[in-house]
This record gives C-alpha cells, sequence and structure tokens, in this order.
C-alpha cells in the first residue's frame, strides 16, 4: 500500500524509521485511528469524525511537542488523499502517527525533529466476539500527570499490552483498566459506559482516559438523537458487577456489548435492548443513512 511520510508518497516498505530513532527506543510519539466505513452503494468509503480526529491528534502533538504536518484542514486533505491514492472501497483504518525520529541519545522532546507518517489497512472488526467478557485488570491505568491519557502517546500503549495479556492469559476477551484510586477509567482502547436503571453512565476523560471520539459521539447520539438519559460520573469496580448493561466503545470496537465482568453477568450475556438501540443507530449513522448525522462523514470519493 501507499503510505505518506514527511511530505513524500511511498511504498509501505520505504517508510522506514531507523533503530536508533528515538521514538523507537523511548516510545516518543503519538498517534491517531480513524475508520473509513464501505456505504451501501458499495463504492463512497465515509470517514467518520476525520475532523474531530485530527483535532485530538493536534491537542496530542501540543502536549507532547510535535509538529503537525500543516492545519487541520491541510492533514485532513493528505488523510483522505492517502485513501484516494490506495483506491479503498472498503472498510478501512487510518493511522496518524507523529514521531520525535531523532537518532540522538536522549530522551528529548524537539519539536524540530517529527515525523508524520500515515498509512491505512483494512479492517473490519477490532474485537471479533458479538459479546464479551471482561475483567478487571491488575494494571492501573497510567496516570494523566505521568504519561498524558488524554492524548494517544504511542509508549503508553505498553500499559495497554500489558493489560490485554493478563486478560488473555486468565480466559477473559479484554481488560478493564481502574485508575491509582479505583474508578473505573477505560479498556485497553476502548471506553467503558454502563446502563443502571435506564440511565446511560460514562466515566469523565479526568478518569485518566483518552479523550474519545466514539464515546462523545455515542453520547451525542443518546441525549440529542434517541433521547436517553445520560450521566458523566465515576463508575466504582463494583458497580460494573451490577449494571443491567454494558458496552465498550472505540474507533476499533465500536460498540461491543460486555457478557460478564470478573465472571459476573450481565443481563442475559448477549446485548441488552439499550445497547442494541445504540449500536443499530450507530452503524445507520457510520454507514450515513441518518440525514442529520451525515456531517459526520467525510465521503472519500463523493
Ligand atoms: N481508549 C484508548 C486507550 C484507545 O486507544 C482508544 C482507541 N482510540 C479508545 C479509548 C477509544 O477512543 P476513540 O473512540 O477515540 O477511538
Amino acid at each position: 500500500m501507499v503510505t505518506f511520510k514527511d511530505g513524500q508518497w511511498v511504498d509501505d516498505d520505504k517508510a522506514v524509521v531507523s533503530v536508533r530513532s528515538r521514538a523507537l527506543n523511548y516510545g516518543m510519539g503519538c498517534f491517531g485511528g480513524i475508520r473509513g466505513y464501505l456505504a451501501d452503494d458499495g463504492h463512497e468509503v465515509f470517514v467518520f469524525r476525520l475532523r474531530a480526529h485530527v483535532e485530538r491528534l493536534a491537542h496530542s502533538a501540543k502536549i507532547l511537542y510535535l509538529r503537525m504536518p500543516g492545519s487541520i484542514e491541510e492533514t485532513s486533505r493528505i488523510l483522505v488523499e492517502l485513501l484516494r491514492r490506495n483506491e479503498v472501497h472498503q472498510d478501512i483504518y487510518v493511522r496518524p502517527l507523529l514521531l520525535h525520529n531523532s537518532n540522538a541519545l536522549a530522551p528529548v522532546l524537539d519539536i524540530e525533529s517529527t515525523s508524520f507518517i500515515a498509512f491505512c489497512m483494512p479492517l473490519k472488526r477490532y474485537i471479533d466476539k458479538d459479546a464479551i467478557r471482561v475483567c478487571v485488570s491488575s494494571w492501573r491505568r497510567v496516570r494523566d500527570n505521568a504519561i498524558p491519557s488524554r492524548t494517544k502517546p504511542t509508549g503508553a500503549y505498553l500499559n495497554s499490552a500489558l493489560a490485554r495479556r493478563e486478560a488473555f492469559d486468565n480466559g477473559f476477551d479484554e481488560a478493564i483498566f481502574l485508575t491509582e484510586d479505583g474508578k473505573v477509567s477505560e479498556g485497553s482502547a476502548e471506553h467503558i459506559f454502563i446502563v443502571r436503571r435506564g440511565v446511560l453512565v460514562s466515566p469523565p476523560s479526568t478518569e485518566d482516559n483518552l479523550d474519545g471520539i466514539t464515546r462523545r459521539s455515542i453520547i451525542a447520539m443518546a441525549t440529542e438523537d434517541l433521547g436517553l438519559p445520560f450521566e458523566e460520573r465515576s463508575i466504582g469496580r463494583s458497580e460494573l458487577y451490577v449494571a443491567d448493561e454494558m458496552f465498550l466503545c472505540g474507533t476499533g470496537a465500536q460498540i461491543t456489548p460486555v457478557a460478564s465482568v470478573d465472571h459476573r453477568e450481565i443481563g442475559d450475556t448477549t446485548i441488552g435492548p439499550i445497547t442494541a438501540r445504540l449500536k443499530q443507530y450507530f452503524d445507520d449513522v457510520v454507514h450515513g443513512r441518518v440525514e442529520q448525522r451525515k456531517k459526520w462523514l467525510t465521503p472519500v470519493w463523493g
């Protein structure tokens, strides 16, 4: 596939980074993760919330002393061109990546050494199950005042990887992080929603979780379009066990129902009624079937 690297369009195997790069040695960089959905006509591809993703990348860049390749519009144009150059007519994942790409030894945040890379890959499902069994991880979420968790910093994904590995080793499908203070934070790459007595609840981003775009979109769809009550508040571990419904969400996971938490079953272990409604609506929105939400979609070919 064709990849963008520092102003050039190159084959994937030409988009390389030195073994000496700080980006590799110290995990110094940040990235985005964006989805494009094949439309019902089998030709058009709708990129979901492109602008919001590029804005979040710009916020990460600001926090981590990295330079964007241009304005929000210019960066968005590069990402759309990436899909055009790869002649994409399928469900796709786009990964913009900003790296501290200097070969100097010390871990210094030097904006001048920024590399901007963007590549894409076909992606259907990130979690290949209809409802998943999750556990609360023994690993705690990295704190925002240790490695800023509202960004997507490359190095912090070791935290996610440790939690996922532990979950898999123990026979679960995914891990739930608590904060150092014992509040529910997020999954390894997903946000958390529960339903209690008809109210949708999700913890705030101050609970050391990413500034999540799927989460924000679900809150907007639930409250503005579907009239569902929503509360943003802290969730304790044991509250997960007594939730009526629970789901994880994210660009990869989309809306993934949770069947059990630490072996405590949630509902009838399939998908609850509110989750099912949201999941169907989300699917309609990302495929361009909901007129009022088309503003969230960037057509690649249209
Ligand atoms: N948390 C983490 C740690 C993630 O990596 C992701 C995936 N980007 C999410 C949550 C979900 O965020 P979003 O909806 O913006 O993809």
